[in-house]
């Protein structure tokens, strides 16, 4: 067992790093009943908030891992422990003493992938606009009416690069005057932060912040609920304020201005999920279920946890980047939700989404033949 310091020591060390509110947790438990863990394993909030009270928290124990950031039970704990802040202060603590333990191992990979080439995958920051070549998108120039920011799924990964595709033709479908900025865009750093690795994070936002105002940048469009919670709510920590829009609230607002118009009818039944960043932690509920209304032929069913009480994916916090047993996958949990209203494809909105429930999809007993997983704008792409 790796400890910190004397218990005194551990206590002053996790207030420092940021965990304070640990103090008014009065363990009625609350947190417990509505964590998405509670479905697949024993992980406990308020067990770990009570070990950090009283300085016994052990930072090589996963548990400091686990929380996936979703943001259910900050919205039920009556003392306002910050459970996500809280959190995160311990996994500072680990991240000074270079501790990864168990699942968590991958962090440092990461972290050398992020500092090296502005990517959690490790790919060149070179090749990081190559999904643009053929499509017709121009680099951005200030006056232009939006930067189109993809994030780093969409940018690399072959199952993103077709979610790009698909938002591009919308955008250019709607005459949107659209740029990006390529190779100059990094990581946004919001999952990195959430690691405890928060020099890192000011790194990235750093870089993007000097690529934004180098470029005239002021209304930034994107694809990633990840990158939409840093650029608004973080990186103004930083003294820079940009308008932030999400393609799905853009979508919707393009529908109802009447520039774009959707004609073909995509007869499916389906169900949205609400990535926790975008809908919890943003309140952006309605614009996605607006613009999927306004697709012909489209049935569009809720399933029994959404908005406010959507079932995580399993992937914020970092956890995306973090390995988790097949019989701990909330994303599983997910899909077997969506399954089991009928519905033929579940509709989400986020890279991490996507990546986890297709992930869940080829491992169900049918291979996913019997349901598809789908970004808001593949759908949205099928009915123009
Ligand atoms: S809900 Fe809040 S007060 Fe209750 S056990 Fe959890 S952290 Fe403590
Ligand atoms: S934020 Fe979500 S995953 Fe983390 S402890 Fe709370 S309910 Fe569980």
């Amino acid at each position: 067992m790796d400890i910190v310091a004397p218990q005194k020591e551990i206590i002053d060390a996790i207030k420092a790093a940021g965990g304070d509110a640990f103090k008014s947790c009065y363990q009625c438990g609350m947190c417990d009943t509505v964590c998405p863990w509670s479905r697949v394993s024993k992980f406990s909030m308020r067990k770990l908030v009570r070990e950090a009270t009283f300085g016994l928290t052990e930072i090589d124990s996963e548990d400091i891992w686990r929380c996936t950031t979703c943001g259910k039970c900050p919205q039920v704990c009556p003392r306002d422990v910050q459970q996500i802040k809280s959190g995160v202060a311990l996994r500072r603590i680990a991240t000074e003493y270079d501790v990864f333990a168990g699942g968590a191992s991958p962090i440092p990979g990461v972290a050398a992938s992020l500092r090296a080439e502005g990517n959690p995958f490790g790919e060149p920051r070179a090749k990081r606009a190559d999904w643009a070549k053929d499509l017709g998108v121009k680099r951005f120039s200030e006056g232009m009416e939006i930067l189109y920011s993809p994030g780093c799924y969409l940018a690399y990964d072959p199952r993103g690069k077709k979610i790009v595709k698909a938002t591009v033709e919308i955008l250019q479908a709607a005459g949107v005057d659209f740029g990006i900025l390529g190779t100059d865009e990094s990581c946004c750093g919001e999952s990195i932060r959430k690691t405890g690795d928060e020099d890192l994070f000011r790194k990235l936002a750093r870089q993007n912040i000097g690529a934004l105002i180098g470029n005239g940048v002021k209304k930034i469009l994107v694809s990633s609920p990840h990158c939409y919670h840093s650029f608004k709510n973080e990186y103004p920590e930083f003294m820079v304020h940009f308008e932030v829009v999400h393609i799905t609230e853009y979508v919707d607002q393009l529908l109802k201005e009447g520039r774009l118009k959707l004609t073909k009818p995509v007869d499916k039944k389906v169900t949205y999920h609400d990535p926790c960043y975008l809908g919890r932690h943003n309140g952006v509920f309605d614009q996605p279920r607006q613009a999927l209304a306004c697709v012909p032929g489209l049935q569009v069913t809720e399933m029994a946890e959404s908005k406010k009480n959507s079932f995580c994916c399993g992937g914020g916090g970092g956890r995306i980047w973090m390995e988790t047993p097949k019989e701990e996958r909330f994303s599983d949990v997910r899909l077997e939700q969506a399954a089991q209203i009928g519905a033929q494809v579940l509709v989400t909105s986020c890279p991490y989404c996507i990546t986890n429930f297709e992930d869940s999809r080829l491992g169900r007993a049918d291979g996913g033949a019997s349901i598809e997983v789908r970004d808001m704008t593949e759908i949205i792409r099928e009915a123009l």
